[in-house]
Parts: structure tokens; C-alpha cells; sequence
């Protein structure tokens, strides 16, 4: 059975001063223990939401992590330094491919890091609008997991709870989401290109798959009526705690029928 995950990309928003209390509403919320719960905050949040966040389970991320362990990087953060701070990252972000020109190979190497620092990744991929029209959306995510994983030791990977998000660079930020159909297929896709082309075996179904790209409340139960969905990374609304509240309601049902459902099967 794959955990139903809903993680928080708060992105360049908040500061040290309101992100703690943001949390901690939030926090209060959420309160469903069924669902996996993430939160990341910019780095310089993370102490003040691990605080927030410190008598409940949900977890803490970082948005970033650079591949080297350490050095002349100004302005750059190690996974070392993330120690005590964060126990999730997210890898690859569109924005992060589009702003710092973050290349696959980059994105692999930080993948490595993250997950030899005990840190849990969520890799994102996903396609351009044009790449999508022109037919090429399989070919292109294909292609970034393979940039991205090969060579990688899955049982590591799956031991350290790789997690894969699937954002259509379209469909972030911009208030037009996937259909639950096209994210299920490329869901699919991604597990058979893990299965298929890297030789995954097994994990390639175990492998939580998210989607992302303005998942709301109001359309979240879209994507969790998917089998091949298991869960969101959400960006603008979960910055709101009565969004945050409505996405976790669904996520619940979700989770504890498939809770339910590999009980029946065991
Ligand atoms: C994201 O930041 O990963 C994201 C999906 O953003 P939004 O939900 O705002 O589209």
C-alpha cells in the first residue's frame, strides 16, 4: 500500500517572523495522522516552522539542497547544514530548472547528496505547455527521470522514501491544473519508464507518485480519486490554512480507504 503524502512548497513567501505561527495554525488543522504531511518553508523559516512544528508529526522540508558538501558556494546551503532543520527536500523544482538553469545531471547529484544525508526527496518533473501539445510530455518527464536516477542504487533510493511529483510546468502557479486522467497517465508512465528503462523491478509500483500544479480543495479530489496518484505538492494554497484544512479532509478519506482496502486484501 502507497501513503497517501500531501507536502507544502511555501516557496519564496513567509518570514521568520510569521512562519511559525503560520505553521502551527496550519499544524492544527491537519490533524490526520493517515495522511503523510510535509511542510517546507525557505530556509530561513525552517527553524522557527521545525519549532512550530516540534509536538505534532508533521514533518519539515527544505525547498533546495546543493550538491557538494561543502566550500566555496556562496550564498548555497549544504545538506549538512540542514541537519536538525529539515527532513525532507524537494529536488528539481520547474522553478528552480527555469530560474537557476538546474540541468538533470544537477538535480541527480543533488538527489545523491540529499539521500546519503539521511534526507527524504521529492523529485520533481514535469513538461513545457509546448512539449505537452507537440505529444512529447512522456518523453520529455521520461527523460528527466532517467537524467536524474540513473545509476542510482533504487534500494537506497527506495530506503531513504524517494517520492516523485509530477508538475506540469503550465499548470504551476497559473490556476489551470491537469485533468486527474492525463496526471494519472503520466503516473503510470513514470512507473513504467522506472520499471522498463531503468530496470526498477518491484519499487517501480511501490514509488509514491504526487501531482502538482494548482491542487486546491476544490479540485484535489480529482487527483486522489486516481489509484495511480498518491498525494499533492502544493504551492499557492497551501499558504492558507482553511485550503490546507479542505485538501487534508479529502486526502483522509483517501488514505483510509486505502488503509482499509490492503487490509481486506492481507
Ligand atoms: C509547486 O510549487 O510545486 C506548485 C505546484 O505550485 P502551485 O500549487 O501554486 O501551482
Amino acid at each position: 500500500m502507497r501513503p497517501v503524502i500531501i507536502a507544502a512548497n511555501w516557496k519564496m513567501n513567509t518570514t521568520p517572523a510569521d512562519a511559525g505561527e503560520l505553521a502551527a495554525t496550519i499544524a492544527a488543522r491537519i490533524e490526520e495522522p493517515d495522511v503523510v504531511r510535509v511542510i517546507c518553508p525557505p530556509y530561513v523559516c525552517l527553524s522557527a516552522v521545525r519549532q512550530a512544528l516540534a509536538a505534532t508529526d508533521v514533518a519539515v522540508g527544505a525547498q533546495n539542497v546543493h550538491h557538494e558538501p561543502g566550500g566555496a558556494y556562496t550564498g548555497e546551503i549544504s545538506a549538512a547544514m540542514l541537519s536538525g532543520l529539515a527532513s525532507w527536500v524537494i529536488l528539481g523544482h520547474s522553478e528552480r530548472r527555469r530560474d537557476q538553469l538546474e540541468s538533470d545531471e544537477l538535480i541527480g547529484k543533488k538527489l545523491a547528496r540529499a539521500v546519503a544525508a539521511g534526507l527524504r526527496p521529492i523529485l520533481c518533473v514535469g513538461e513545457q505547455l509546448a512539449e505537452r501539445e507537440a505529444g512529447r510530455a512522456v518523453e520529455v518527464v521520461g527523460d528527466q527521470l532517467r537524467g536524474a536516477v540513473s545509476g542510482k542504487d533504487v534500494e537506497t533510493l527506495m530506503a531513504a522514501g524517494f517520492v516523485i511529483a509530477y508538475e506540469p510546468v503550465w499548470a504551476i502557479g497559473t490556476g489551470r491544473n491537469a485533468s486527474g486522467s492525463d496526471a494519472a497517465a503520466m503516473a503510470e508512465a513514470i512507473r513504467a519508464t522506472l520499471y522498463t528503462d531503468l530496470h526498477w523491478g518491484e519499487p517501480a509500483e511501490v514509488v509514491p507518485v504526487l501531482y502538482g500544479g494548482s491542487v486546491t480543495s476544490a479540485n484535489i479530489g480529482e487527483f486522489l480519486a486516481e489509484p495511480s496518484i498518491d498525494g499533492a505538492l502544493v504551492g499557492g494554497a497551501s499558504l492558507k490554512p482553511d485550503e490546507m484544512a479542505g485538501m487534508m479532509a479529502t486526502a483522509a478519506v483517501t488514505a483510509r480507504a486505502r488503509i482499509a482496502a490492503s487490509g481486506k486484501a492481507g
